[in-house]
């Protein structure tokens, strides 16, 4: 589903954020991805959304060659890739359910499917019965997992999360991994950004670290470490 084949990033300003990335993952898998602020884990997933583009090396997404993508293709790869960020980017002047169905709003789904979509949504994160309340009201866990309804809407194969329990308490953090967890059962393969040591560990999920943006661990696809 992902691979990262010797992949270095110098932004403009002469920074190397990353160097030298190699590592895949397979569809329905879960990994970690950790290291200390500025270790390169946001512009890992921003190279994979062509937020960013490579200074060298490739990414593949879902078979696809990121370098050989089009401009006008870069929607269509979005597509097919959940977001979910630290500050949720909730929008305070509409509903959860408008909140939720944006990403379908934008695609054009026709409204009987937007609403079931989204109730289907909003029913994996447990919040079915708030989807008329403005997410202002919601707690700060629940106004996460809006944004995760809102992330796998679309079903997308990929779920990628940039640090999604940053403002939350242990407890609720993992409640949110947990759900994380759920979506890759189902064949979502999701890469969670995170510098939360404890609650990553305790999670038991494979471990990508990056240290001043090289991988220093977790590179090896689970193939690649059994067949040495
Ligand atoms: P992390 O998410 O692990 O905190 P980032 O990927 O955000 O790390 O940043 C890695 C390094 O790249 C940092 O030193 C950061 O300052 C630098 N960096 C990130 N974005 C840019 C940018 N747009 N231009 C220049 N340097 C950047
Ligand atoms: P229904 O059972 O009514 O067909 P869906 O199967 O369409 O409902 O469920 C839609 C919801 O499933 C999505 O809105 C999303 O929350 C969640 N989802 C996202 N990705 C997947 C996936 N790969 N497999 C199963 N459910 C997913």
């Amino acid at each position: 589903m992902i691979e990262f084949d010797r992949v270095s990033k110098r932004y403009d300003g002469g920074y190397t954020a990353l160097k030298g990335v190699s590592f895949a993952m397979d569809r329905g898998e879960m990994a970690f991805l950790t290291g200390h602020s500025g270790a390169g884990k946001s512009t890992l997933l921003k190279l994979m959304t062509v937020m960013e583009r490579p200074s060298a090396g490739n990414v593949l997404v879902g078979g696809q060659a990121l370098n050989r993508l089009r401009p006008r293709q870069v929607p269509f790869l979005r597509r097919h890739i959940g977001v979910v960020f630290q500050n949720h980017q909730l929008l305070f002047d509409r509903t959860v359910f408008d909140n939720v169905a944006m990403p379908l709003e934008v695609i054009g789904a026709p409204p009987g499917e937007i609403g079931r979509r989204v109730r289907a949504a909003l029913d994996k994160v447990g919040l079915l019965n708030k989807e008329r309340m403005n997410p202002i009201a919601l707690s700060g866990g629940e106004q996460q997992r809006v944004g995760i309804a809102r992330a796998v809407v679309n079903k997308p194969p990929l779920l990628l999360a940039d640090e999604p329990t940053g403002n939350l308490d242990p407890e609720l953090s993992a409640d949110i991994m947990q759900l994380f967890e759920q979506f890759s059962q189902v064949g979502v393969t999701v890469l969670v950004a995170s510098h939360d040591a404890e609650l990553v560990r305790a999670m038991g999920n494979r471990v990508l670290t990056l240290r001043e943006g090289e991988l220093v661990s977790g590179g090896a696809s689970p193939r690649e470490q059994l067949h040495g």
